[in-house]
């Protein structure tokens, strides 16, 4: 829909718009109004490069689409009745917990054991374990390669699936051929596009579900969808949408908690919202209430930071990271919570004393 600045385009204003949109398959159609006239772009209004030439008309207001330029990952697509499976769980179905450690500490891996069966124990469906970190000090520990073999016998140990973020392509490879079944994208690489194509490709023709949290600056939610779209355009449907807090931080939590933008994003596509309570706050005590906070949003399923001995943690587990009891209360009520929602749990059971 195309809104000139004035009442109506002109007729040599309206010949070059005519001339923008046709090579494009698309024609206009005149909405005459009392004072005003606006024009209906007839056809297939999504290509990006008639909509910057008509927004770089002087004499053009606003142009609105109707069409959502995701088109896969629109609520409207063919996909909104793909199901997600991983492990046992189908998202949708019941609450998917991803649970575990930060980082995976190579120095000691039975941390990560020990977190393994206690994330399991707890109710978790999914394993999480850093294997390559994002730091922002250069100096930080880094991760280690390692640290993969580590992941994969806590998969072995527990049957439980493994989550572990990739940031670069050689880290893909291995963590593909080790056999990872879910790949994080994080919010350092969440607008990285030749790192989303790169895992897009890797992944068709795969069971791997790729979890994709937001990006670490507050920006539109169609930027976060079409970063989705791109991992989706190459042909593997499994992704999950991750909230994570954004910057600037709401003073006293790690990032600005967004769990609220769930039920916007379940408006405008199909994909699963799975939010991580854990960077969102960046402290142990406040994570259960913004898990439940996310339930209570629509959430699909949640991202929670756990150890056996946080304390004795590296990377953020010292901050953040539940113990198993607090894990296993917090999905206990999350699940309830979840239930529910979806009406099927009575209201008096929730928060058992
Ligand atoms: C993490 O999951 O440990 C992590 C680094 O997350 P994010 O990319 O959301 O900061
Ligand atoms: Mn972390």
């Amino acid at each position: 829909m195309i809104l000139p600045k004035s009442n109506r385009l002109t007729p040599a204003q309206l010949a070059e718009v005519t001339a923008i949109v046709e090579p494009f398959g698309c024609r206009l159609q005149p909405i005459v109004g009392a004072v005003r006239t606006i024009y209906a772009i007839v056809g297939d209004e999504r290509d990006e490069l008639m909509i910057n030439r008509l927004e770089g008309l002087a004499y053009i207001d606003r142009v609105d689409r109707i069409q959502s330029p995701h088109k896969l990952m629109d609520r409207r697509s063919d996909l909104a009745s793909h199901r997600i499976a991983l492990g046992k769980v189908t998202l949708g179905e019941e609450l998917l917990v991803i649970a575990g450690q930060c980082t995976i500490d190579p120095k000691n891996p039975n941390f990560l054991y020990e977190t393994a069966h206690a994330v399991k124990e707890a109710g978790a469906n999914v394993l999480r374990g850093g294997v390559w970190k994002p730091r922002t000090n250069p100096y930080s520990f880094q991760g280690d390669t390692k640290s993969l073999d580590i992941l994969m016998e806590a998969h072995r140990r527990t049957g439980l699936p493994v989550d572990a973020e990739v940031m670069d392509e050689t880290q893909l490879r291995l963590a593909l051929d080790a056999g990872v079944h879910m790949l994080q994208v994080g919010a350092r690489n969440a607008l990285n596009y030749s790192l989303l194509s790169a895992i897009g490709r890797a992944v068709a023709g795969r069971h791997t579900v790729v979890l994709l949290k937001r990006g670490l600056h507050m920006g539109p939610l169609s930027e976060f969808i079409a970063a989705a779209e791109y991992i989706v355009s190459f042909g593997n449907p499994n992704v999950l949408l991750c909230p994570r807090g954004t910057a600037p931080a709401l003073d006293g939590y790690r990032n600005h908690p967004d769990e609220s933008i769930t039920p916007l994003l379940k408006e405008k596509t199909w994909a699963p919202v799975v939010v991580d309570p854990s960077h969102s706050v960046g402290k142990a005590a406040y994570v259960p209430a913004c898990a439940l906070a996310a339930v209570a949003y629509g959430a699909d399923g949640l991202c929670i930071e756990a150890h056996v001995q946080p304390s004795q943690g590296i990377g953020d587990d010292p901050k953040q990271a539940l113990t198993p009891d607090v894990l296993a209360e917090t999905i206990s009520q999350a699940r309830q919570l979840w239930r529910l929602r979806r009406g099927s749990a009575p209201a008096q059971a929730l928060f058992s004393p």
